[in-house]
């Protein structure tokens, strides 16, 4: 599989480091239930999610990957510094 980097261009997985799942935060005085189902509960999605890759053999950015996870194609990366703290 390849991943376009923004700033390295296409480049292997392998030189990434996957986080998981790039989710919306609840607010820091969100209730107690509102962070137990963030921490806690996730969907398991059939088709695209977003999530957090860092370029660990690259530059170090932490970007964001919009992929399929049923054929695996990535349809869309950008820097996570771009989405303005959305994500
Ligand atoms: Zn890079």
């Amino acid at each position: 599989m390849r991943v376009t980097c923004p700033n390295c261009g296409e480049r292997d997985r392998r030189e990434f480091y996957v986080k998981g799942a790039a989710l919306a935060r609840p607010a820091a005085d969100a209730a107690l239930d509102e962070w137990h189902d963030h921490v806690n509960l996730r969907d398991n999605p059939a088709g695209e999610v977003h999530e957090l890759w860092f370029h660990e053999m690259g530059c170090g950015a932490w970007i964001d990957v919009c992929r399929n996870v049923v054929s695996h194609e990535v349809i869309s990366t950008a820097w996570v510094s771009d989405l303005g703290g959305t994500r």
